[in-house]
């Protein structure tokens, strides 16, 4: 195959480290030429210092003197919200990974989308927020847009191409570290124990997703959108092992799974070699130590979460960007004790109570549906304690 030469917005986050680590084992495959973070200045150049990308970018200005400093060659230098979306159109480049927590990465995405990158999207609130308006444009200027997240990189190597013969897309989720705790039991959860994952190790707001199952809910409107499915078609199934990352029901009743060690640099891999598949080092499954794989329904009642991304992505619309969004507010508000655990899906629902939904909305639209709803949200948990 030929060699990818690769962005990576949120290079210094844990899917930006696991894409270093990716390039690291294939280096024939795949080149890093363009490296981008928020503020950690320091880790951004080290990453830099150790790729040689070609162009970096720090979104926070004030920040760029000590990346520059702490550089030990001298690659092309972008700043502020304009560079992020200049280094994700970087001519030299063929490919955009978007790793972005947040919606930070939506605009840069499309910037790259509109100069004709494939992207590669680690970011779900990119698709949740606007994913009828990038996978449109995605179309409209003929690039792929090709699965991070374990569960849809999964589902998309399961496909193999053939979207039209889906009966159902089964979600996997390992349940996080409340799967088993009583109801009454969850307000009272810690941030320290709600950020130990049981089997995935990754950046506190994912985690903390994780452990709501918010994650899972954002996962099914990222699946509707990317593979053209039906809300009522994506199911979430609890699997405790994280081995099995997703499955596809066909239309003659066979399923097929995707199954690898719970590593993220399996799915980043394949998301840029795809459609080839090339050796690397990872360790492949040892089946005669895998004592069990176990599967079981989701605790719905115990946590609303599945179902209000269900209704939002039912909906549609502004919907799904205003519970993206009063999320991210109320798990902020949980990390910062202004909120109980339980208090982030109990935010998450009134505010989406109290929202009035646009049908297809234009970018516009859904950015001011969600900062109407980072209000909402703040209000509520502001007002807790
Ligand atoms: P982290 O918190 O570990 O890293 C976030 C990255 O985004 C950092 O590089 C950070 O830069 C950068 N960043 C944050 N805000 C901005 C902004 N406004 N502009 C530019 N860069 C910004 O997150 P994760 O790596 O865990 O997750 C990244 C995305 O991938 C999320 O959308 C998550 O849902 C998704 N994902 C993550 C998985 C995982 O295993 N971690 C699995 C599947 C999906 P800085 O360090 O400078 O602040």
């Amino acid at each position: 195959m030929k060699r990818k030469r690769v962005v990576v917005l949120g290079a210094t986050g844990s899917i930006g480290e696991s894409t270093l680590k990716v390039a690291r084992d294939i280096p024939d495959q795949m080149e890093i030429v363009g490296l981008a973070a928020n503020r950690n200045a320091e880790k951004l150049a080290a990453a830099a210092n150790q790729t040689r990308a070609e162009s970096v970018c720090l979104v926070d200005e004030s920040k760029v003197g000590i990346l520059r400093r702490a550089l030990d060659y001298q690659p092309q230098i972008f700043s502020g919200e304009v560079g992020l979306r200049e280094i994700a159109c970087l001519t030299n480049a063929d490919m955009v990974l978007v790793a972005i927590v947040g919606t930070g990465g939506l605009r840069p995405a499309l910037a790259a989308i509109e100069a004709g990158k494939d992207l590669a999207i680690a970011s779900k609130e990119i698709l949740v927020m606007a994913g009828e308006i990038v996978m449109r444009e995605a179309r409209e200027n003929g690039v792929h847009v090709l699965p991070v997240d374990s569960e849809h990189n999964a589902i998309f190597q399961c496909l193999d191409g053939r979207s039209s013969e889906i009966r159902r897309i089964i979600l996997t989720a390992s349940g996080g570290p409340f799967r088993e705790t009583p109801a009454n039991e969850l307000s009272q959860v810690t941030v320290e124990q709600a950020l130990k994952h049981p089997t995935w190790n990754m950046g506190p707001k994912i985690t903390i997703d994780s452990a709501t199952l918010f994650n899972k809910g954002l996962e099914m409107i990222e699946a509707h959108w990317l593979f053209g499915v039906e809300m009522n078609r994506v199911d979430v199934i609890i699997h405790p092992q994280s081995v099995v990352h997703s499955m596809v029901e066909f239309a003659d009743g066979s399923t097929l799974a995707q199954m690898s060690y719970s590593n993220m640099c399996f799915p980043i891999q394949y998301a840029v070699t795809w459609p080839d598949r090339v050796p690397n080092s990872l360790p492949p499954l040892d089946f005669s130590k895998l004592s069990k794989l176990e599967f079981f329904p989701p605790r719905y009642a115990d946590f609303p979460a599945l179902n209000l991304a269900r209704r939002a992505g039912e909906t549609g619309g502004t919907l799904p960007a205003v519970l993206n969004a009063a999320n991210e507010v109320a798990v902020a508000g949980f990390l910062n004790g202004r909120a109980r655990f339980s208090e982030i899906w109990g935010t998450v629902g009134r505010v989406m109570d109290r929202h009035v939904s646009v049908a297809h909305p234009n970018l516009d639209a859904i950015l001011r549906a969600d900062q109407w709803a980072r209000e909402e949200a703040g209000r509520l948990v502001g007002n807790k304690h």
